[in-house]
């Protein structure tokens, strides 16, 4: 008896993957409802080493947890630490606005914002703007990004303070693009007086800083909005409506009366320049042409 257990040992611990087959007892699997390995202190060592150890997870802001995809698309970017401030952290790549109805407000180019001043944006654009365009018979589908992040100082002077533009905390918006073509343009002066109004009070109520047409020469062309925190909630809304320009510049003379005579040199064959050759479209109108379209200018 003894001698067989002193050879089975021999044999055992020399031929150790011939008995590991059947013999040496494996863990049972972890069941599903089992607490995480982690909370659990009794948890040895040799099972945290087997696997890489993980990365600390990111803090994500509260901001960056309420912007979901179901109100724009913005993903997160790496902090951005510049020289003389320029940068951020919880920086977005705003893409696109994501409408109540699920349909997108593409950002063109992509904005790069604070999360917070990527939210406000989004909000805007979601409620009010999307508003005015329904208001409008159509709805926005695009938004014109002037300019996003850039480090640099204010209205571009060398040596200004800082633009909130450098700190990811501005956006310049120059139109909007509606689902039936049409280009808004913000500091158009054709635009409906109406629909800028709308959008100037609409700004002016949700950032602190609003900068347009009239302001100070540099916004003439597109709208600056930003999220600038200032003592007692100070906040700048400088954007002049302007009237459309006259049609005819009032220093002109008055265009020549459709119902006035001919002038007697342009009738004469010999003061053409083709030698009297009359042209069929000028000289032959026809009851159609008079009645449908404009009358031409050409001979004016
Ligand atoms: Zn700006």
């Amino acid at each position: 008896m003894v001698t067989v257990a002193a050879l089975l040992f021999a044999c055992c611990g020399q031929t150790h993957f011939a008995t590991a087959k059947v013999k040496v007892p494996l863990p049972r699997p972890r069941p599903v409802e089992a607490p995480s390995a982690a909370a659990e202190p009794s948890s040895t060592p040799e099972v945290k080493n087997a696997e890489p150890p993980a990365a600390p997870a990111p803090v994500l802001s509260a901001c960056r947890l309420a912007l979901t995809e179901t109100i724009a698309i913005a993903p997160s970017i790496p902090d951005i630490h510049g020289p003389g401030g320029c940068g951020g952290e919880d920086l977005v790549r705003l893409e696109a606005v994501v409408l109540p109805d699920n349909r997108q407000v593409t950002v063109k180019p992509a904005a790069i914002l604070r999360c917070k001043m990527a939210s406000a944006i989004a909000d805007w654009v979601r409620t009010d703007i999307a508003t005015l365009a329904k208001g409008l018979g159509s709805a926005i589908t695009g938004l014109d990004n002037f300019d996003s992040f850039e480090c640099r100082g204010r209205n571009r002077i060398v040596g200004a303070q800082l633009s909130e533009h450098g700190r990811a905390n501005a956006l310049d918006v120059r139109s909007f693009k509606f689902a039936d073509g049409r280009m808004v343009s913000l500091t158009d002066r054709s635009v409906a007086r109406e629909v800028r109004e709308t959008v100037l009070h609409s700004v002016c109520a949700r950032f602190s800083t609003v900068l347009g047409p009239g302001s100070d020469g540099y916004h003439e062309d597109h709208i600056h909005l930003d999220l600038m925190e200032r003592r007692n909630d100070y906040r700048i809304c400088q954007w002049d409506v302007l009237d459309p320009l006259p049609a005819v510049a009032p220093l002109l003379p008055a265009p020549r009366p459709e119902e006035a005579p001919p002038r007697a040199v342009a009738d004469e064959p010999e003061a053409r320049p083709n030698g009297g050759e009359a042209d069929p479209v000028s000289v032959q109108p026809t009851e159609k042409s008079s009645a449908d379209n404009p009358p031409t200018k050409k001979r004016r």
